[in-house]
């Protein structure tokens, strides 16, 4: 019998807590994933005496939905996707709607809904973010596709999504690709965050010797501020007050340090680099993971190359006040250049975006929520043509009050040998772009000595080649 609201298929992690979700708020979900052991797991455990029908074929889980069949799919991004798509097409009908909510390259949503939608199915290209406890108590989302798809889901994705003072933290964000594309900037500034909260860490404990109560205390007393009030800030409050059982020591100091990836943050470069926006505080962060991956390399080298070492000597309650501003102001430079690949993306390919609606539905659910979102917001509704978050005169004060603690940061951080890419990076893009003449000049000047590039010039009109040998 057809009579459940809303399909998920893929039961990991993802999966079951979007199920439950869209249950709890009161539509009957049907479930299927490829393994029947992990359905079973899942009916005998969380979804028990819940409206969740269980399906053990594709086959029943698209006979017990109504029409139009709404199916979420929930599987790992990429060939999987695709197969779960293709089993499902001859079993649907006409006017059918797939929502894929995994983290799919925006590209292949492009293709997906490119070959769904002439067949008569809709196609929803959906980035989900929050992790478990998001999916299951109130994500952010970011929908794309079309919008009359978009407004079948609307009555469900709102009331499952994150609520923040001004609504449901899901809106429609454009056609195509658009969804997944929000989604993976979405993930590039969480790159860029996680590792601006790494370099404070690092500086804090390593140049004032600081332990994890007192670390826990200022990243606490940090989350209260309206500046780094944040999810992620929260959470490493959190992280060093836990003490591993096994060794009774702080469970973060016995964690390897090497960070994994599963490819947003690389796509984000790639995309930028591709459009030509210059994202250089999320790329430090992608590096900063690389780098890390070389674990065994870095203890050899540790052997072999010397530097600077040692404490910071000045005051150190003005120097964690300055590493706080630091990153506040790193903070403010990475979101600039996130907001501004959007931007650009959404020139490029038609998507329409409004940037301060994007800010808006990330203020709750999301691993990046912040009260800070809410500043981001207000620019883009203040100035929607706004070129660059710097210019807004919130941002441009900010970083004004707060800039001399910021390059003290850098210059004690290459004093002492500790590095901070993601603090540099965003600082020279902040350099950089307040600069109204860069040495790219010279640049040009050697393009042209060796390829016959041709530059322009400063006092007129036109494309000039000189024979540089020829010396006047
Ligand atoms: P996941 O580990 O990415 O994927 C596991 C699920 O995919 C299982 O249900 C698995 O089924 C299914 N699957 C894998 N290959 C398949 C195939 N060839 N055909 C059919 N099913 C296949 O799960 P997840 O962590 O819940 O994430 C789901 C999606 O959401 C991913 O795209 C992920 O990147 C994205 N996402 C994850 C998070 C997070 O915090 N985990 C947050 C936001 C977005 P079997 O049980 O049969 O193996």
């Amino acid at each position: 019998m057809a009579e459940q609201s809303f399909g998920v298929i893929g039961l990991a992690v993802m999966g079951e807590n979007l199920a439950l979700n869209v249950e709890r708020n009161g539509f009957p979900i049907a479930v299927y994933n490829r393994t029947p052991e992990k359905t079973d797991a899942f009916m005998h455990t969380r979804a028990q005496g819940k409206n969740v029908k269980a399906a053990y074929t594709i086959e029943d889980f698209v006979k017990s939905l109504e029409r139009p069949r709404k199916i979420l799919i929930m599987v790992k991004a990429g060939a999987p996707v695709d197969g779960v798509i293709d089993q499902l097409k001859p079993l649907l009908d006409e006017g059918d709607i797939i929502i894929d909510g995994g983290n799919s390259l925006f590209d292949d949503t492009a293709r997906r809904t490119r070959e769904l939608e002439p067949m008569g199915f809709r196609f929803i290209g959906m980035g989900v973010s929050g992790g478990e406890e998001g999916a299951l108590n109130g994500p952010s989302m970011m929908p794309g596709g079309t919008k009359s798809s978009y407004e079948y889901l609307e009555p469900i994705l709102t009331k499952i999504a994150a609520q923040v003072d001004d609504g449901p933290c899901v809106t429609y964000v454009g056609p195509g690709g658009a969804g997944h594309y929000v989604k993976m900037v979405h993930n590039g500034i969480e790159y860029g965050d996680m590792q601006l909260i790494a370099e404070a860490y690092d500086l804090l404990k390593n140049t004032l010797g600081l332990n994890h109560q007192q670390l826990h205390e200022i990243f606490a007393e940090w989350n209260t501020t309206d500046e780094l009030n944040s999810f992620l800030i929260e959470i490493t409050a959190d992280i060093f007050r836990y003490i591993d059982p096994d060794t009774n020591q702080p469970l973060v100091d016995m964690i390897l340090d090497a960070a994994g990836q599963k490819g947003t943050g690389r796509w984000t470069v790639q995309s930028a680099l591709e459009l030509g926006v210059c994202i250089p505080t999320m790329t430090a962060a992608v590096n900063a993971r690389i780098m890390s991956s070389y674990k065994k390399e870095r203890v050899a080298a540790s052997q072999i190359l010397t530097g600077p070492t040692g404490k910071y000597e000045g005051d150190a309650k003005a120097f964690i006040d300055a590493i706080r501003d630091a990153l506040y102001c790193s903070k403010i430079c990475s979101y600039a250049q996130g907001m501004a690949l959007l931007s650009t993306a959404s020139k490029q390919y038609s998507y329409n975006l409004n940037l301060s609606e994007m800010a808006r539905i990330w203020k709750g659910g999301c691993i990046i929520r912040a009260g800070f979102l809410g500043k981001i917001q207000s620019a883009f509704i203040e100035n929607p043509a706004l070129a660059n978050l710097l210019l807004a005169p919130e941002f441009k004060q900010s970083i004004l009050d707060r800039q001399s603690g910021w390059r003290e940061v850098l210059a004690s951080a290459a004093k002492l040998g500790i590095p901070v890419p993601a603090f540099s990076a965003s600082l020279d893009y902040f350099d950089s772009y307040r600069r109204d003449r860069l040495p790219q000049n010279l640049t040009q000047a050697q393009r042209d000595y060796f390829g016959a590039h041709t530059y322009e010039r400063i006092d007129k009109e036109g494309f000039f080649h000189t024979e540089w040998t020829q010396i006047s």
